[in-house]
């Protein structure tokens, strides 16, 4: 057995234990064995950092973008170097298999290198609005951003700040307490390679840590990656205290929409990748319901059931894993009373629908790949969202019913579409209401393109130049000449 980790938060450059003395245990998913413990922040420690943060926001503002720019590619090259060490805490802590998880520190430093190029693209404008006064506006930082993120890619969460750091704000990121030992290590590295309090890591819960974040009057931006009630619940306690810009990455409930001329096994194929079986379905972006015609209905069914049986579920930390176990005992029950919801409801259960089979299997939260036919939109596993490994087969009659379907949800993050023929691919892409669509494939985010959601999904995009832009405010100035 490992050592057990023993994290520490990160507060103004210095690598600290809680005020509060409480301390979370993080337990490996597969094996409910305790793996390790970080610090159980308080109001105090947030407090503390938000000052830490303030205390460094004017010597980082002041820093050209040439050196901020620096600074996050020496940060980023550490993050890289250290690749290894945390994809192994990250696959004891969350589940995730190893071949997955290994794209998200790759992808977090892509980030990070991305927004450190752009900084000089954060132009104002001049305007020509009156003949006597020059008009200009400047794009100025907020100060201190809270950013409070989600268990399913804890490293990629946490990680990934380059955005508010290179439009000159310092940073107070809340990893989540369900996979939080990663951001231990990203504490030493940010230590490291940064100025003391430009980014500071404070641990937690929800109550503990992330709302004296969202209450903290001087935290005048949010971001959050969560769920649609933390989200609404960190919009109405934001603005009981402040008037504050809040963006929400929140939930989905995704429709890969089928229309008649696709292929069956490339349909197949792409919905069992789409619902990302191999993270449990711990994705917001997965491909949870399936739109299809009556007359690939059968065909699509008997693939995906053949497919969705034949994934390898194991050790997380072997390559040749098709999948580990759900992320904690609280997604696994949410998942499984989802399940029974969908039998109770009418939904014909096809595929998986418990636990795997054999030993390795004994203690841990590990349930197959799930899928259901026949589900209506009526049931709650058509409407809701499980952010587990239940995909939902669902019969259409004609497009404009498949339209009416994929749009009938409170959510409204991703789409996809499968058909050759662009005019039905342009209009469903125009009509249906998610702000990430794929037309022909699943899954794949591109860096430089907006991901974010319509409705209750969320609020504003990341992944791109807006999303820097989210993080300035706009200053206008009028000089008489
Ligand atoms: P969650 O909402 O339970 O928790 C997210 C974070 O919020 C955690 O750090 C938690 O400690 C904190 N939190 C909880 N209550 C809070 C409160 N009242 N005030 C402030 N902070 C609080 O979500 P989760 O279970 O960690 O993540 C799963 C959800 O995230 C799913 O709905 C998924 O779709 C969504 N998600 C969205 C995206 C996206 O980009 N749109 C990406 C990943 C996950």
């Amino acid at each position: 057995m490992s050592e057990l980790i023993d994290g520490r938060m990160l507060i103004g450059g210095e690598l600290v234990e809680s005020r509060t003395s409480n301390w979370l245990e993080s337990v490996n998913p597969a094996t409910e064995e305790v793996i390790g413990r970080v610090p159980a922040a308080g109001p105090e420690d947030v407090n503390a950092a938000v000052d830490a943060a303030l205390g460094a926001f004017d010597a980082w503002a002041g820093l050209s973008m040439t050196e901020r720019a620096q600074a996050l590619r020496g940060y980023a090259r550490r993050l890289r170097e250290e690749g290894k060490r945390i994809l192994d805490i990250e696959v004891r802590d969350t589940g995730n298999t190893i071949a997955k998880l290994r794209h998200d520190v790759a992808s977090a430093v892509r980030g990070i290198e991305y927004f450190a190029g752009l900084g000089t693209e954060l132009k104002g404008e001049t305007i020509p609005a009156s003949a006597d006064a020059l008009h200009y506006s400047v794009r100025q930082p907020y100060g201190v951003v809270g950013r409070i993120v989600a268990f399913n890619h804890p490293i990629l969460f946490a990680a990934k700040f380059g955005a508010p750091l290179m439009a000159g704000n310092c940073v107070m990121i809340k990893p989540s307490e369900q996979s939080p030992l990663s951001a231990t290590v990203l504490a030493e590295i940010v230590r490291e390679t940064l100025p003391p309090g430009v980014v500071n890591i404070v641990t937690g819960d929800g109550a503990g840590a992330g709302v004296p974040l969202v209450r903290h009057p001087l935290v005048k931006r949010i971001s959050f990656i969560g769920s649609v009630p933390t989200g609404m619940a960190i919009q109405r306690a934001a603005a009981e205290v402040a008037v504050k810009h809040v963006s929400l990455e929140l939930g989905g409930k995704n429709p890969m929409i089928v229309f008649p001329d696709a292929d069956p096994d490339e349909v197949a194929s792409n919905a069992v990748a789409g619902m990302n079986f191999g993270w449990m379905g711990q994705s917001c972006g997965s491909m949870s319901r399936i739109l299809l015609p009556d007359s690939l209905y059968d065909a699509v069914l008997e693939r995906v059931v053949a497919k969705a049986e034949a994934i390898v579920q194991g050790d997380p930390a072997k390559e040749e894993s098709g999948a580990g176990p759900m992320n904690s005992r609280a997604q696994y029950e949410k998942a499984l009373a989802y399940i029974q919801a969908g039998i109770e409801d009418g939904a014909r259960l096809v595929a998986g629908g418990g636990r795997p089979e054999g030993p390795g299997f004994e203690r841990g939260y590990w349930l197959r790949p799930t899928v259901f036919a026949d589900v209506t939109p009526r049931m709650r596993i058509f409407r809701e969202e499980i952010f587990g490994p239940v995909m939902s087969l669902v019969r259409y009659r004609d497009v404009d019913e498949a339209m009416r379907l994929a749009n009938d949800v409170d959510y409204g993050l991703t789409a996809s579409i499968w058909t050759n023929d662009l005019s039905l691919a342009m209009r469903a892409a125009r009509d249906v209401r998610a702000g990430y669509v794929w037309v022909n494939g699943v899954s794949r985010h591109f860096l430089g393109t907006g991901f974010g959601g319509f409705k209750n999904s969320g609020v504003g995009r990341e992944e791109c130049f807006d999303e820097m832009l989210s993080y300035t405010e706009t200053k206008t100035v009028h000089v008489r000449v």
